[in-house]
Parts: structure tokens; sequence; C-alpha cells
């Protein structure tokens, strides 16, 4: 599916509404430029699960752990990772522990990836840095995810 986001605030608002929908366990990508969008998202899952703790960008720890909320939520940043430094983050294991994953540059770790998960990618249609309008598309790998995206879909109006 394909949606216009048109301010900071209407993005949280939708990652608050995908928020209420996840599940445990659940991966979704963010795919994007830098400033694109990902981390604001983040926050407003973050909100749905009733985490108060300011979400930032994880850019320099790869993780950050939220464990307060309905479930925990695991913000990951793949942007800092050199190559072969994945092998020091078990993500094996993140994926099994009851939370949200978010992830942030999925696309520098392909090769570790799972073969299901949501994506959502965000990208800006104007040329123009400061304009506040993102492009968001969002699709499903396999069918836990693809249930899951009927679902954000019936939530969105029109
Ligand atoms: P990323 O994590 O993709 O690098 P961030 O979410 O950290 O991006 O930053 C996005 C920046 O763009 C923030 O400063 C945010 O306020 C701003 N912004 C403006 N309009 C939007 C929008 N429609 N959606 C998301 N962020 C927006
Ligand atoms: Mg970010």
């Amino acid at each position: 599916m394909e949606l216009t986001i048109n301010s900071d605030q209407a993005m949280q608002e939708l990652g608050q509404t995908i928020g209420q929908l996840l599940a445990p366990n659940e991966l979704i990508l963010l795919q994007g430029d830098l400033g694109a969008g990902k981390t604001t998202f983040t926050k407003g899952v973050a909100r749905a699960l009733g985490i108060k703790r300011i979400v930032k960008s994880p850019t320099f720890t790869i993780v950050r752990e939220y464990l307060e909320g309905k479930m925990p939520l695991f913000h990951m940043d793949m942007y800092r990772l050199e190559d072969g430094d994945i092998s020091s983050i078990d993500l094996e294991d993140y994926y099994q522990r009851g939370g949200v994953i978010l992830m942030e540059w999925p696309s520098l770790i392909q090769a570790e990836l799972p073969s299901q998960y949501l994506e959502i990618t965000i990208q800006r249609p104007d040329e123009e840095l400061l304009s506040t309008k993102r492009r968001v598309q969002i699709t499903a790998q396999g069918a836990k995810y693809q249930e899951l995206l009927a679902k954000i879909k019936a939530s969105q109006p029109n």
C-alpha cells in the first residue's frame, strides 16, 4: 500500500496506528535516506506500546531496548555496522524475545535478514529539503505479515 504523509506529527500517528496492530516477535524493516523519518515513525510505535522514554536514533549503539511498555521494543540501526560486525549482535535472539523489532538500514545486512517481515519505505518526493511531505510504501513478506498489512489497510481512511 502507499500513503502520503504531510507532517512529522502525521508520521508519528502512522507509527502509533501500526504500533497498536503489532504482535510479539514481529519485524519491521524501515527503509529510507537519512532524515526520511524512520526514527520519527518509531516514536509513534513506542507511544502505542506505552513507552514513555524518549526514542532517539540508536546510531551509536546499534540496538536500543525499551522494556517498560506492554511489550519490548528493540530499535535497531544498522548504519554504523562495519562489515562482519553483525556477529556482535545476536539477531536470532532478538527475534524471539517477545518484542517488536524496528530496524533502520536493513539493506546493510541483507544476507542476515529473515524471509518474512513488514517493510516500510519512506521517500521524500519533493526536491526542497524542508518539505514535510513523505511517501510511505508498505509491503509484506510472508502470510503473517500479509495479514498485518491487511489490518493496516483497514485502519487507514479511504
Ligand atoms: P531517519 O531516522 O529516517 O534518519 P528522522 O526521523 O530521525 O529520520 O528525522 C526526520 C526529520 O524530518 C525529523 O527532523 C522530522 O521532524 C522531520 N520531518 C518533517 N516532516 C516529516 C514527516 N512527514 N515525516 C517524518 N519526519 C518528518
Ligand atoms: Mg534514524
